[in-house]
């Protein structure tokens, strides 16, 4: 479903992803984990194009992302193209990300109507559902400042869920969440899991994880150090290095 083909990608003088390789399979859920600075967000980010990679190829199923080829040649998709793209990528930040002048139903039909035309009726009436199955029936009509931040980040994973994702990206959903708040969002996202949808997360949530992932990947310096089962990864991690961040986050 998203096949890393040695990605490689800098700022500057910095290698941030270094000849990354992976494949995510349809309907699989990849966590990665590593320190800060490992460039977890950045590898998130260069799949729906928000940043570019200097080499290599990211394809969503079968389509190849941010760029068209020609020959021996790659030209960047005009952003019309890269647009289209995004829209079948749902991405869920840290920071929720609500329009905070929209309520919680306004802010799951907006792309739905406004990218793909959908007729605000039959929007209203899947943004509906899609806020129930979060478990926020009775939280259509509020505002994100009279919603939890829990809440606020299940109102953003409806919203993703609108656009009919191919694949959702999560960068630390729950880590701007207070303790007591993070296991409902967990929920929602293991629900995903369980429903077939094809997911990254990065997270520092190892139980989530273990229990949910189906595979683990370790980075470090821009490299995939290791790329396992949870128990593989977790228990019997192959690398020094993915063993002293794990007893650092255990
Ligand atoms: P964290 O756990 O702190 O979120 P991360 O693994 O997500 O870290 P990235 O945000 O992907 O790491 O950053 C990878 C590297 O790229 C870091 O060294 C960071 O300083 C650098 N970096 C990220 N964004 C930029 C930018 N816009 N310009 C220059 N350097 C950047
Ligand atoms: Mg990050």
């Amino acid at each position: 479903m998203i096949v890393f083909d040695r990605v490689s990608k800098n700022y500057g003088d910095l290698a941030v992803l270094r000849d990354i390789n992976l494949t995510v399979a349809a309907g699989e859920v990849i966590s990665l984990i590593g320190p800060s600075g490992s460039g977890k967000s950045t590898l998130l980010r260069c799949v729906n194009h928000l940043e570019r990679i200097e080499r290599g190829s990211i394809t969503v199923d079968g389509e190849l992302i941010g760029y068209r080829r020609n020959g021996n040649h790659a030209y960047e998709l005009p952003e019309k193209l890269i647009a289209r793209q995004r829209a079948r990528i749902g991405m869920v930040f840290q920071s929720f990300n609500l329009f905070g002048h929209m309520t919680a139903l306004e802010n799951v039909i907006e792309a739905p109507v406004h990218v793909l035309g959908i007729p605000r009726r039959e929007a209203e009436n899947l943004g509906a559902e899609l806020l129930v199955r979060v478990g926020l029936a009775d939280k259509l009509k509020s505002y994100p400042r009279m919603l939890s931040g829990g809440q606020q980040q299940r109102v953003a994973i409806a919203r993703a869920l609108a656009m009919k994702p191919k694949v959702i990206l999560f960068d630390e959903p729950t880590s701007a969440l207070d303790p007591e708040l993070v296991g409902e969002v967990l929920d929602v996202m293991r629900s995903l899991a369980a429903d077939g949808m094809t997911m990254m997360v990065v997270t520092h949530e190892m139980s989530f994880a273990r229990e949910v992932c189906h595979r683990i990947a370790f980075m470090e310096s821009g490299r995939i150090v290791e790329c396992s089962t949870p128990t593989e990864v977790l228990d019997n991690p192959a690398f020094e290095r993915t063993r002293t961040f794990l007893s650092k986050v255990q």
